[in-house]
């Protein structure tokens, strides 16, 4: 056989070898259920997947990295040319069906389904196996899961349907209970600095940007190669603070963000994040193991500002934070949503 390459991923060691384990003992599902947190890697161990099962010279679960195959699967944003391989996400749809729909959070229509549906029962052209990435798959707009669901149901046997999704919830039960699920959690800190280490960002930020990434390989690539991203990415955890710690924070939180939700929802969702992020380190430094903190630069202002509140108190505030996101993402109304959640937040002392 000829040489073989190992699957461009960071973390998520065991998800690569069970993958790896059907490819080579000819055991590959048809439907597969990839569910984690956004930017940890799902899409691109999907990929890596998809260049293994797919690879012309090789079948034990390793790509060969040289094929017609392998070649055309590329990564890290080039134009992938795989006749065989479909990643259907917002941007694919733009290109493919010319939605005219805008904004980053948008849905996979019906008609992206029906596409997905037709090509994927006829035969592959290169390899031996189609292969369909569906990203964020919790996201199908309203009919789409009906008419996804016949795909997963019977699949024709050359096919591979990997569907992923930040929350499995999100997931109709009739389509989860068809697919192989696999979890991702978030990347240890030390896997994600030695590969930036790897990338041969210096080591100073390399450990700076591991540990605001909390776990998100995509976001601390981000951050690692735009040094403005990270001076951005610190005002938005100060911003955030801002509106969890002070009374004047909390009213622009339910005025002026509220209000700008529908023009720039990306920054909404970021500050949530944060505020979510923070809300658990401050239960974490109540605990005393702040060693596992997201904002280790922010710790004694968190230690100061948790000190006023019960835990029960604190805990409350993250799911209610993390509900707010919920809601929202669901296109509730941003400023009912907003007050809602700043209602369950403890109150600030004087
Ligand atoms: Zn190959």
């Amino acid at each position: 056989m000829s040489g073989r390459e190992s699957w461009q991923v960071v973390g998520h060691a065991e998800a690569v070898a069970q993958l790896q384990r059907a490819i080579a003992a000819d055991h590959v599902g048809h439907a597969y259920l990839f569910a984690g947190p956004d930017g940890v890697g799902k899409t691109t161990v999907a990929l890596e997947f998809a260049r293994a099962l797919m690879c012309l010279r090789r079948d034990d679960g390793y790509p060969c990295g040289e094929c017609d195959s392998c070649r055309r699967i590329w990564r890290d944003g080039d134009r992938r040319t795989h006749p065989d391989l479909t990643v259907a996400d917002v941007e694919w749809q733009a290109t493919m069906l010319g939605s005219r729909a805008g904004g980053a959070r948008q849905r996979l229509s019906i008609d992206a389904i029906r596409w997905l549906r037709q090509d994927i029962v006829s035969r592959p052209i290169l390899s031996r196996w189609k292969v369909q990435i569906v990203d964020d798959a919790g996201r199908l707009s309203d009919t789409a899961p009906d008419a996804f669901l016949k795909t997963v149901e019977e699949p024709p046997p050359f096919a591979v349907i990997i569907l992923v999704t930040p929350s499995i919830e999100a997931v109709p039960e009739t389509i989860r209970s068809r697919c192989r699920h696999i979890e991702f959690g978030p990347v240890s800190r030390l896997a994600i600095e030695a590969e930036l280490t790897r990338r041969s960002i210096d080591a100073d930020t390399a450990a700076t940007v591991a540990s605001v990434a909390r776990g998100r390989v995509a976001t601390a690539l981000e951050l690692a190669s735009d040094p403005d991203s990270l001076d951005r990415w610190n005002a938005d955890v100060a911003e955030a603070f801002g509106y969890i710690s002070e009374p004047l924070g909390r009213l622009r939180l339910a005025g002026p963000l509220a209000a700008n939700h529908t023009k720039n929802r990306d920054h909404t969702f970021q500050v949530l994040e944060h505020c979510a992020g923070l809300w658990r380190d401050a239960l974490l430094a109540q605990a005393g193991v702040d060693d596992a903190a997201a904002y280790p630069e922010m710790r004694d202002a968190i230690q100061r500002f948790s000190g006023q509140f019960s835990t029960a108190e604190i805990a409350e505030a993250l799911r209610a934070t993390r509900r707010a996101a919920h809601d929202l993402d669901r296109n509730f109304q941003a400023r009912i949503a907003l007050m809602a959640m700043i209602n369950r937040w403890p109150t600030l002392a004087d």
